[in-house]
């Protein structure tokens, strides 16, 4: 019989009951749940999850669960983790870049839409069905992001008309798509995007029957928590203005600001220089946290004392290192964490189900490994 593992009320339960030695991620499906469901009700189309933010099979059985029907899948790896969570999900394969060995395993798993950004990649998909839908993805030089994605990916305006044109020519349903980038603060780039996808539905002379705008949707890391609806209402006029009556159907693939509020990250203190200005947390940029090492610093931070209690003194900012014995392990400077923190507590970093576990490493035997179910995660709103 399969284990169903224990519901913990909170972490500072957990933190002060067991005070584990190692980095603890705490899940929250409510939260998960919850943030399903404003995708599933706020944006106008087919809300796909983005699997390489969080691969956790509770993550995908959750979703799964919360009516997400739909994966952006990138290798044969993240193929069998959907079909285990899934027999029926429909999978989205993105990664515009794959092997044979690859191609053949999207037809095996019954993958339903392509992307490509180039001839020689469409060249591959030859015995992909034609029931199948091909997305040509595209590029613009547009900002907006945390960091730029369409250097790596992404047909320019002439290669993509060509690519329509071809895909439609030889019997595929034609379909575009475009990935704005990770983080993005507000819906410019996405307007910005859908009006050239106008362009090239024009240019082409081939209608496509969806449009992905990608991911990128903002998670709560400074300045609040974003608007996730005001980028969805832009996106949905901008859509309409641009195509007005037959606009596409849109879908959209996010993945940081799905799961980035359903997990917190407690690392614990295990070390201080006698200043109190360095500290030595149990995680660092080989683990859970090589997320702040290129997005910086959240604005949220808690410090729980071992017998799990708030830290609530002034703050002071920080040189935080991690656990291994490489000096680039260590947090942009200025941590803020409590003056009365001390050996023993634990760092709780709220948001932090995104780009944490999936790019954890074993690099110098550390790296977080345990997930701890929890029914809450009060202290994320604080
Ligand atoms: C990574 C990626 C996403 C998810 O991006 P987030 O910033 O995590 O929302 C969506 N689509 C594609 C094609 C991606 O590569």
């Amino acid at each position: 019989m399969q284990n169903i593992p224990a519901l913990w009320r909170d972490p500072e339960t957990y933190l002060a009951r067991i005070a584990p030695d190692h980095p603890v991620l705490f899940f929250a499906p409510s939260v998960l749940h919850a943030t399903a469901q404003r995708f599933l009700e706020g944006f106008g189309g087919l809300v796909t999850y983005a699997v390489k933010a969080n691969t956790h099979p509770a993550v995908l059985s959750n979703l799964v669960a919360a009516g997400v029907s739909g994966f952006d899948v990138a290798s044969p790896a993240e193929m069998a983790a959907v079909r285990a969570a899934s027999d029926t999900a429909a999978m989205h394969y993105n990664n515009p870049v794959r092997s044979a060995v690859e191609v053949a395993a999207g037809i095996a798993h019954a993958v339903d839409s392509w992307s490509v950004d180039c001839h020689s990649e469409l060249d591959k998909l030859r015995d992909v069905p034609k029931s199948c839908e091909i997305a040509v993805r595209f590029a613009l030089p547009v900002a907006g992001a945390a960091y730029d994605f369409g250097s790596k990916f992404g047909a320019s305006p002439d290669e993509a008309v060509d690519l329509l044109q071809r895909v439609a020519r030889e019997g595929w349903t034609p379909a575009l798509s475009f990935h704005p980038g990770t983080q993005c603060e507000d819906a410019a780039a996405w307007v910005e995007y859908i009006h050239a996808a106008r362009d090239l539905v024009e240019r082409s002379g081939v209608s496509v029957g969806r449009l992905n705008v990608g991911g990128g949707f903002a998670a709560h890391r400074t300045g609040g928590a974003p608007d996730l609806e005001a980028v969805f209402a832009a996106i949905e006029a901008a859509a309409t203005r641009a195509f007005g009556d037959d606009a596409p159907h849109l879908i959209c693939e996010p993945g940081r600001a799905m799961v980035s509020e359903a997990f917190t990250l407690s690392a614990g203190i295990k070390g201080m220089r006698p200043d109190g200005g360095t500290v030595f947390l149990n995680d660092g940029i080989y683990g859970g946290l090589v997320d702040i090492r290129d997005m910086g610093l959240p604005e949220r931070v808690h410090v729980v004392a071992a017998d799990g209690t708030w830290r609530a003194a002034d703050p002071a900012p920080r040189v935080v290192f991690g656990p291994t014995c490489d000096s680039l392990d260590r947090l942009p400077d200025g941590l803020p964490l409590p003056n009365d923190s001390a050996i023993g507590d634990f760092v709780l970093f709220p948001g932090l189900g995104a780009y944490s576990l999936a790019m954890t490493t074993a690099f110098n035997g550390y790296g977080v490994s345990e997930v701890i179910t929890v029914l809450a995660l009060k202290h994320a709103q604080a």
